[in-house]
C-alpha cells in the first residue's frame, strides 16, 4: 500500500478574477457573493476528495477554490491517497451505489477501511469546516473531534437513487456523523438523519474548457486528431467506463450512419482513481472494428483546449450514459450552444428539457432516432442549442453554485445560533 500523501493546493488552477464573470451574471450577483464571503471570515474551508486530475470533482474544485480565496473565504484542497487494491474497492462502491451488479467481498471492505485508517492517521483535518466529497475519503469523519468544534459535510456527486442496500448501510455509518450532506439532484436524496441540501455543480465559463475559441485552435485539433471537418461530427466526452456506454453510443451512431454519412469521435481519458478504464478502453477499440469514421481519442489529462474544442466542432455531442452523476460533460456542451442527445439519468433532466434544450434518449434506438433527427433538422438543433446556452447561464454556472456553497457554509452556523437563542 502506498504511504498517505496530501496533496496541498499546489494543483489548483490560476483563477480569473470574480469581476470577470460580470458579463455572463450581472454585477448584483457578484456582490452577494462578497457579502456571503464576508461573512465566513475566519473560517477555513477544506475541501478533501481523492483525485486532483479526471472526472468532476476536480473540475469544479480546481476553478472555485481560486474564486473562494479571491472572495476572501480560506479555501483548501486535499487529496487522500491509496494503492491499486484501494481504488478497485472504490470504483465497485461507485458502481454499486450506481446500481450495477459489481460483486463486493467483506475482504474489500476491509481493504477500504486500512486505507482509511491509514489517511485518518496522516491527513491533516485543519478546517473550520471540512468538506468531503464522495465515499473514497468518507470514514475521514472519524478523526472529528469529540467536541464537535468544526462542521463537516459530505459532498456525494455520483447518482445515488438506487444504491445497492449493502454498499449504502455501510456508508451510512459515516454519513450520519456528519453535521450535513449534499446531494446532486432530488431524486437522489435518502433517508438520513442529518439535513440534506440539493445543489447542483456548475461550468466555468472563463476556464480553458469552456472560454470562446478561436476558429484556427478548433480547425488545428480537428486536424491534428485527423477528423474530416466536412462530415458531421457526433461526439461522446467521456472517461472510458461502462456506466459512459461508449459501446452504446458506437451501436447507435452505426444505426444513423445506416442512412446518413456521419462520423463518430469518442473521446476520453482515464482518471488517476478509475482503474477499470483501461479494460473499457480495449472493448471500445474492438468495437469500432478499425471503421475509420470512429475516432477514439484518448485525451491526456489537463488537455482542456483541446476538449473544448472538440465539443465547439462537434455537429451534436452525445451522452448516452447508463447512470450520471449530473453528467457536466452535458453541461459543457449546452454552454455551448450545441445541440444535445442525452440519456434521461441522474441529473440530466435537470439540464435538457426535451426538445427545448436538447433531446432526451433512453435507448440506443431512440439516441440514433434524436441524433438523425437533429442531423436532418439544422435550424432545429440550432434552437434547442441556443436555448440550451441561456438554461445554463441561468442555472449552471459557477457563480451559482459559489453562492450555494456559501449559504450551505453559513447554514451550519445559523442552525446552531438559533438553538443557542
Ligand atoms: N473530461 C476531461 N477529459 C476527458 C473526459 C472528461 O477533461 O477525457 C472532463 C469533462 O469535460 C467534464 C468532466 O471531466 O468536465 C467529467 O464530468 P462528468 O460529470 O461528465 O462525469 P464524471 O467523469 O465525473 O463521471
Amino acid at each position: 500500500m502506498q504511504s498517505a500523501n496530501v496533496q496541498n493546493d499546489n494543483q489548483v488552477a490560476v483563477a480569473r478574477s470574480i469581476h470577470d464573470y460580470d458579463r455572463f451574471v450581472g454585477p448584483a450577483m457578484i456582490n452577494n457573493l462578497k457579502l456571503l464571503a464576508d461573512r465566513l471570515k475566519g473560517k477555513v474551508i477544506q475541501n478533501v476528495n481523492s483525485t486532483s486530475v479526471g472526472g468532476g470533482v476536480a473540475e469544479i474544485l480546481n476553478r472555485m477554490i481560486p474564486l473562494l480565496r479571491e472572495l476572501g473565504v480560506d479555501a483548501h484542497w486535499d487529496v487522500i491517497k491509496g494503492g491499486e487494491q484501494f481504488f478497485q474497492v472504490t470504483k465497485k462502491i461507485h458502481n454499486l451505489l450506481h446500481g450495477r451488479l459489481d460483486p463486493i467481498s467483506e475482504h474489500d471492505f476491509e481493504i477500504f477501511m486500512e486505507t482509511s485508517a491509514m489517511n485518518i492517521r496522516e491527513v491533516d483535518t485543519y478546517g473550520d469546516i471540512v468538506f468531503i466529497h464522495d465515499p473514497q475519503p468518507i470514514a475521514l469523519v472519524k478523526k472529528r473531534n469529540n467536541k464537535k468544534e468544526s462542521k463537516w459535510i459530505w459532498r456525494c456527486h455520483v447518482d445515488v437513487s438506487k444504491p445497492d442496500p449493502r454498499v449504502w448501510k455501510f456508508l451510512k455509518k459515516f454519513i450520519e456523523k456528519y453535521d450535513a450532506s449534499v446531494f446532486s439532484a432530488p431524486n437522489f436524496s435518502q433517508k438520513l438523519s442529518i439535513p440534506q441540501f440539493l445543489l447542483s455543480p456548475s461550468i466555468d465559463p472563463l476556464s480553458d474548457k469552456n472560454i470562446e475559441l478561436p476558429q484556427e485552435t478548433i480547425a488545428a485539433v480537428v486536424a491534428k486528431y485527423k477528423i474530416d471537418p466536412d462530415k458531421p461530427m457526433i461526439t461522446q466526452v467521456s472517461r472510458f467506463d461502462y456506466l459512459k456506454d461508449p459501446v452504446g453510443v458506437i451501436e447507435a451512431y452505426r444505426l444513423v450512419k445506416k442512412h446518413i454519412d456521419c462520423q463518430l469521435v469518442l473521446a476520453g481519458g482515464t482518471a488517476s482513481d478509475d482503474p477499470e478504464s483501461a479494460v473499457v478502453f480495449e472493448e471500445v477499440k474492438e468495437k469500432a472494428a478499425n471503421d475509420p469514421d470512429i475516432h477514439i481519442l484518448l485525451i491526456p489529462p489537463g488537455s482542456d483546449i483541446e476538449i473544448n474544442a472538440l465539443q465547439r466542432a462537434s455537429t451534436i455531442i452525445i451522452q448516452k450514459s447508463i447512470k450520471e452523476g449530473f453528467g457536466l460533460t452535458v453541461t459543457e456542451a449546452l454552454w455551448k450552444g450545441k445541440p444535445v442527445v442525452a440519456s434521461a439519468v441522474g441529473g440530466i433532466p435537470l439540464q435538457i428539457k426535451h426538445k427545448y434544450s436538447g433531446m432526451l434518449c433512453h435507448t440506443v434506438e431512440g439516441a440514433a432516432f434524436a441524433v438523425k433527427q437533429l442531423l436532418n433538422s439544422p435550424e432545429y438543433a440550432k434552437q434547442l442549442g441556443s436555448n440550451a446556452r441561456e438554461h445554463v447561464r441561468l442555472n449552471f454556472l459557477l457563480t451559482r453554485h459559489l453562492k450555494d456553497y456559501l449559504l450551505l457554509f453559513l447554514s451550519l452556523y445559523y442552525r446552531e445560533d438559533i438553538v443557542n437563542l
